[in-house]
């Protein structure tokens, strides 16, 4: 399967399917990459001895030079420590203008080596091999990020990839927990633009779970074209796009609470888009839109409330620091019905706090 982003000059691809590791030399080159420029592979270290070393056999077949750089697993990678030193082995390696940085992994190492791409000598070319669910939305859509130990995401880019090459073959050795997470943004593009495809969701949860190719296949690319649709028309975030925050005005707060351990993102955001979901009742959506999402998130194996050891204080002051807090009152994506949701700006303080404290009711 294949999907175009939309973006006149920068535009790209999103290839979908099995096997395509390991014809990524000929993808590149299609892509406009030349063998005169070395690349940088970027992985981690979970995912590195599984698939780092075929895949730069294939790179090397094909006539490119490529180095790789590999990062311990996990959020803390997201640093300005790991990028200084993916520029450090970029520098080492030569890497030249007409390069491009290679991101083989999740949505850690994506974010970590498109914003490496996008400050090296001022931008250069980079390309996403995303392993995870969870990276059918990062690898799309051109935000690239590291963290700061006082906020996530906080130092970027717009920096949009050559090529997404998602291989399904790679999905086969995600621990069970990495899947569920994945999925919660899966059903995430589904609640905000297609009530047919959470239905799907919903009907076919349980092979998604077993990871069945032809379903995941599917759901990935149902994902990826919502994501591709929305940042085509709006890249820089100057409006619709922050429809693709449902959920997360929340769920980045209890991310930052919990320490980034106890709940992985895809969690996190799924008890956020129940609370979102809460609230799209009390403004006056259908009951239905609670209960499908509810569903939807629940048989993913994602979470559905809070554990009730959440400080409700401490998880206001964290969405206080988020930066999609605007001036007095609260920016949240609201749903008004399955598939559909609204932006609004007058979201009341005490209004989430009630829902936070609701979301512990519901766990008891
Ligand atoms: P991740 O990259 O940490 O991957 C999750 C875990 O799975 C890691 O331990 C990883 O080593 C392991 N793993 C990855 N692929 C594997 C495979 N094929 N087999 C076995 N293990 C594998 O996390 P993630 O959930 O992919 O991404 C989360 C990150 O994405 C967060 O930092 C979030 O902020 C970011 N994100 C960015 C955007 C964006 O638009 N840029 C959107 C959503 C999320
Ligand atoms: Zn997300």
């Amino acid at each position: 399967r294949e999907l175009m982003v939309n973006l006149g000059e920068r535009s790209y691809p999103i290839r979908i399917g099995s096997g395509l590791l390991a014809r990524a030399g000929e993808q590149l080159l299609q892509a406009g990459l030349s063998v005169k420029s070395p690349l940088l592979v970027v992985s981690d270290d979970a995912v590195a001895p599984l698939y780092l070393d075929g895949l730069l056999e294939q790179l090397r077949s094909s006539g490119f030079r490529a180095a790789s750089c590999i990062v311990p697993a996990g959020e803390p990678s997201k640093s300005l420590a790991r990028f200084e030193e993916i520029m450090t082995k970029a520098l080492e390696h030569g890497l030249d203008r007409k390069s491009a940085i290679v991101a083989l992994g999740g949505g850690v190492v994506g974010d970590l080596a498109g914003y490496a791409a996008a400050s090296y000598m001022r931008g250069i070319r980079f390309v996403q091999m995303p392993t995870t669910i969870l990276a059918h939305d990062s690898s799309v859509g051109g935000k690239v990020a590291v963290n700061h130990p006082m906020a996530k995401n906080i130092i970027g880019a717009f920096h949009q990839p050559s090529l997404v090459l998602y291989d399904l073959d790679t999905l086969k050795t995600l621990p069970r927990r990495e899947v569920s997470s994945g999925l919660a943004e899966v059903v995430k593009h589904g609640l905000i633009r297609d009530a047919t495809f959470v239905d799907w969701c919903i009907d076919n949860a349980e092979r998604l779970l077993a990871l069945d190719a032809e379903a995941l296949g599917y759901a990935l690319y149902k994902g990826c074209a919502v994501k591709a649709d929305i940042v085509s028309s709006d890249e820089t975030e100057q409006g619709v796009r922050a429809i693709l925050n449902l959920g997360h005005t929340i769920g980045h707060a209890l991310e930052a609470v919990a320490g980034y351990n106890e709940l992985h993102h895809g969690e996190a955001i799924s008890i956020g888009m129940i609370g979102s979901a809460m609230l799209g009742v009390q403004l006056g959506a259908p009951q239905e839109v609670y209960l499908r999402t509810r569903e939807a998130l629940g048989k993913a194996g994602l979470p559905v409330s809070l554990p009730e050891h959440f400080d409700t204080d401490r998880i206001m002051e964290a969405m206080m620091h988020d930066k999609k807090f605007g001036e007095g009152k609260m920016v949240f994506i609201v749903p008004t019905a399955i598939g559909e949701v609204e932006i609004r700006q007058d979201i009341r303080q005490q209004w989430v706090r009630d829902i936070v404290e609701r979301l512990k009711r519901e766990a008891s």
